[in-house]
């Protein structure tokens, strides 16, 4: 069985020596020293002034909406993504108003935010999607053109720098996710950045039920905080992320070498800007109908891909109808291979023989 990914484990002794540590402290969760050296690692790698580590990304998106007081308003979001990006607005109460994404790099397109903005319009939620950052100087002008506050949903971009800055350092907020089949991985967790201390602090107290004392809450919260065993897996593979994402740029050249000549397309990367993490490998097929015959072909030789993102959230049953013809279009025609640390040549040459060898639908 090959699934489209496969979680990255450390060494089971690092973990088991930081596993101990927390026998001998008795000390679980609630901003441990775990905790706070994850963070402090996060800090230098993220180019952040704060890091908040949290239960996961979707709840980082909901607390950053909570934080920034966006209950009740407009945020011009991007219909290809992940759900939690959909529908963190919906739960925080706030609207989504969904801009096309361009159909090169698969990113919310700057032209699209300006036909949406309304007086109701507060925040742009932009997805870096699959690693590949937004056009975030276009995006920086238009928010301070409107006075609109800018959040990223940063899911994929662990170790994505752009203009030699990691990509988490744009925005007034960004929000990642370490679930474990993301490149780097905390079992489940997530982060929230930004360069305000007093954002931050809020953050801190919104990730602890409100909780400013023992015995005095200030303002509503949620159990957002993640705990000692999560941080200690994350220690552990840290030191690993560099190799991770070679062997992901590797394996990106495998699968174009053998994937050439195909009539298929890839997401644009602007290389000069942007150091690019090779997180996922999404591939633009001609029609859904190649798709649909290549994606059940892999899956009768037990190659499990998956349709990264499929549907376009703008057609989601909880949300007013929106037209996105891009994003429709993309979301039908586009397909996750799998990618994986260590899934090799030889794997890549198998998959990629079956694609080439289905690559053209029959016609009765
Ligand atoms: C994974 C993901 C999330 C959610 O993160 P969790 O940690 O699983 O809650 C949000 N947005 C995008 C784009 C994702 O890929």
């Amino acid at each position: 069985m090959i699934f489209v990914t496969k979680p990255f484990l450390p060494n089971i002794a690092d973990y088991n020596r930081l596993v101990t540590g927390i026998w001998e402290r008795q000390y679980l969760t609630n901003n441990g020293p775990l905790v706070q050296e994850l963070e402090g690692a996060l800090k230098i790698l993220f180019d952040a002034e704060n890091v908040l580590f949290t239960s996961n990304g979707t709840i980082s998106i909901q607390i950053a909406l909570k934080s920034l007081n966006l209950s009740g308003s407009e945020i011009i979001t991007t219909p290809f993504s992940y759900v939690a990006t959909t529908s963190g607005i919906v739960w925080e109460n706030c609207t989504p108003v969904f801009a096309d994404i361009s159909p090169t790099t698969f990113n919310i397109d700057p032209e699209s935010i300006r036909k949406k903005i309304t007086p109701k319009t507060k925040a742009i939620l932009a997805t870096h999607v699959f690693g590949n950052p937004c056009d975030i100087d276009a995006i920086d002008t238009i928010a301070k053109e409107h006075d609109l506050l800018v959040i990223y949903d940063a899911a994929h971009c662990f170790g994505t720098s752009y203009k030699n800055k990691s990509v988490m350092s744009y925005g007034d907020v960004s929000s990642i996710s370490f679930h474990a089949t993301k490149l780097f991985h905390t079992t489940e967790g997530g982060a929230l950045i930004c360069k305000s201390e007093t954002l931050a602090a809020d953050f801190s107290l919104k990730r602890n039920f409100g909780h400013a004392g023992f015995d005095r809450f200030d303002g509503v919260g949620i159990n957002g905080k993640n705990s000692e065993f999560h941080a200690a897996m994350g220690l552990c593979n840290l030191p690993h992320v560099e190799a991770i994402i070679h062997d992901r740029q590797q394996t990106h050249l495998y699968y174009d070498k053998y994937l050439s000549g195909l009539p298929i397309r890839k997401q644009e990367i602007q290389a000069q800007t942007t150091r690019y993490n090779c997180a996922y490998y999404p591939l633009l097929f001609e029609s859904q109908q190649t798709l649909l015959h290549i994606k059940k072909a892999l899956e009768e030789q037990n190659i499990f891909t998956r349709r990264y993102f499929y549907p376009s959230l703008n057609s989601l049953n909880y949300v007013t109808e929106q037209s996105c013809p891009v994003s429709e279009s993309v979301s039908e025609r586009i397909l996750c291979l799998p990618i994986y640390f260590d899934i090799g040549e030889a794997t890549v040459q198998r998959i990629c023989e079956i694609i080439h060898s289905n690559m053209y639908v029959e016609k009765n």
